[in-house]
This record gives C-alpha cells, structure tokens and sequence, in this order.
C-alpha cells in the first residue's frame, strides 16, 4: 500500500512545518545542482561531491556515514542517497538529489508528466488528484520564503504571485523566471534550502 494513502488528512501540515522546527537534529537536505540522474551518479564517484559544507551546529566535518537506497516508483529507478554524520553533534544528515521529490516516492519528472497527462506514468489517479489539490492550495509559506530571501528575482517572483497566490502559479512563475527546463524540482528544492524544509507538495 502506498505509505502516502495511509497517511492522516492532517498531512499538509507537513507541507508548511519544518526539519528544525520538529525539533530534529540533522535531516534531509536537497543538492539543487543535481537535477539529473547522470549528474547523480558521477557526484557518487567522489565522496566530496554530496558533502554538506557545514552541520547546523556550525561543525564543517561531516563524515560519510551511510548509503540508503531510495526506490523512485513509476522511473523503474532506484537511487543511492548518501548519509553523512556530523563529527561534533552527530547530528545525520542525508542529501537528495535535486531530481528526487521528497516525501512523494517519485522522481519530479515522474511527478511532472503525471501532472500534465502528456504521458501515463504509473502513478494511480487519485496520487495525482492529491497533488494536483496540493498544487491548488495557496502558496503563502512558500510565497513568505520567496520575498524574504534577499534576492531580488525570488522577491519580484513572490510579488507577481501575490499571497493568496497557488502553489501551482508560484511555480510557473518561478520556472517563468528562472527559465528553468522542470517546472517543479528547482522550486522544490530552493523552498526547502530557504526555509529548512518547506515543502512545494
Ligand atoms: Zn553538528
């Protein structure tokens, strides 16, 4: 069964709540410049490649701790994720691929040609109802995040989009602006870096 039908209603709260504020110590953290499996798999080669820079303890060793397959179902795909582990606090923090949807079992291009119907990946209509309801609801954490990053581009992205604005248009606005080639992973993963697990969908 799919874990995400099992899932409460109450699930959306998880779509505005955050790593840091549950209280956890390490967490997912998202490599935007990985949008593409081959990228991935070259990163894998180095064990550098994924390492956080930084824990949030301020602790710059992180060591490799781990390596956690995550099966991304309609992409026939399963993909390594490496876990690193801070040497002060021990906090574990494992890092996705920019293309891997967080919290959705899929690659965002699966999730994407869901969405748009071009294609009939196997995801089950009422998965793709979900997130298209997801989608509908507005964007107003994500659209907060946007304005208050500093940048200029996000903050006028967060602007066009207004408060009461989608998720669905703040991504295409976003994707409009950044002339980007996935309408939601780069999104996706900016949200979660801005905001410490914010989540699109
Ligand atoms: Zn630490």
């Amino acid at each position: 069964m799919d874990p995400q039908w099992a899932a409460p209603p109450a699930v959306d709260t998880c779509l505005v709540s955050s790593d840091a504020s549950r209280g956890r110590r390490g967490g997912t953290l998202i490599d935007e410049r990985v949008l593409e499996l081959a990228v991935h798999e070259a990163m894998l080669k180095d064990p550098d490649a994924y390492r956080p820079a930084e824990c949030r303890c301020g602790c710059r060793r992180l060591h490799v701790h781990d390596r956690r397959e995550r099966r991304a179902r309609g992409a026939g795909l399963v993909v390594t994720v490496m876990v690193f582990l801070c040497a002060q606090c021990r906090a574990s923090w494992r890092v996705l691929p920019a293309f891997l949807a967080r919290c959705l079992w899929r690659t965002w291009e699966v999730v994407e040609a869901a969405l748009s119907g071009d294609e009939r990946p196997l995801v089950p209509a009422r998965t793709v109802q979900r997130w298209q309801a997801r989608l509908a609801q507005p964007a107003r954490a994500a659209t907060q995040a946007l304005a208050t990053s500093g940048d200029a581009t996000l903050r006028a992205v967060a602007q066009r989009v207004g408060l009461d604005g989608t998720r669905g248009a703040l991504a295409a606005a976003y994707a409009e602006a950044t002339g980007g080639a996935s309408l939601l992973a780069p999104l996706a993963a900016l949200l979660h870096r801005l905001s410490s697990g914010l989540r699109l969908m």
